[in-house]
């Protein structure tokens, strides 16, 4: 099964994607995870990526897509895999249809989560993400049992920097600008199925887990 998540930064892609890996039984595949956990390693390819995190921009299609091929070659792929945050531009997706058709893959579902920019704005701004395993709670949606502690690993909860309210609009209009054209580009291919993500995340959940196991 490879599965595309779409939508917003803010829709709940990153929630609503370990939920369905773990559940499906394939990995999930986020490039904002992958260079967070680069940066906090220190390395070239995280500070490059910082650069343009920071102001809420894309890091350039060919480091994005070097280090996808790179991911989706290791032997957890073989089942398949959740793309998160990957494809998010039309050059990207078309990388990426060269590397499926290379290895004698295709796309099951894309899933497009529709989300209302009011509740995009309260889940980023409340969003806090643990510095040690990435997990992600909310202050008010899906808080931590004790606060600023991880559930999973007692690490420390922080906001990301691109989480302040100047980025998350830069981010929204980058979205618009250079992602949102994705979903014609999926959905003239039958790719695509809306998602409501401006409800509870169970239920959003619920809806992709019907799709994913039909
Ligand atoms: P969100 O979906 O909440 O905006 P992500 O964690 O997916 O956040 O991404 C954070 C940042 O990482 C993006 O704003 C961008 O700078 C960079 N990034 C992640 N994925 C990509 C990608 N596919 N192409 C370009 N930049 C990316
Ligand atoms: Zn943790």
């Amino acid at each position: 099964m490879h599965v595309i998540l779409l939508g917003p930064p803010g829709a709940g892609k990153g929630t609503q994607a370990v939920s369905i890996a773990e559940k499906a039984g394939i990995p999930h595949i986020s490039t904002g995870d992958m260079f967070r956990t680069a940066l906090k390693h220190g390395t070239p390819l995280g500070l490059e990526a910082k650069k343009y995190m920071d102001a809420g921009e894309l890091v350039p299609d060919d480091v994005v897509v070097a280090m996808v091929r790179e991911r989706i070659q290791k032997p957890d792929c073989a089942k398949g895999f959740l793309l998160d945050g990957f494809p998010r531009t039309i050059v990207q997706a078309e990388k990426l249809d060269e590397m499926l058709v290379q290895a004698g893959l295709t796309i099951d579902r894309v899933l497009n989560l529709e989300c209302s920019a009011a509740t995009v704005l309260k889940r980023l701004t409340g969003r806090r993400v643990c510095k040690a395993c990435g997990a992600i709670f909310h202050v008010t949606n899906m808080p931590s049992k004790q606060a600023g502690v991880c559930d999973a690993c007692n690490g420390v909860l922080y906001q990301r920097d691109d989480d302040k309210e100047d980025t998350i609009l830069n981010r929204l209009e980058v979205y618009n600008r250079q992602t949102a054209g994705l979903i014609d580009h999926y959905r003239r291919r039958a790719l695509l199925t809306d998602i409501n993500a401006d409800v509870p995340r169970e239920e959003t959940l619920a809806q992709m887990m019907v799709l994913i196991r039909a």
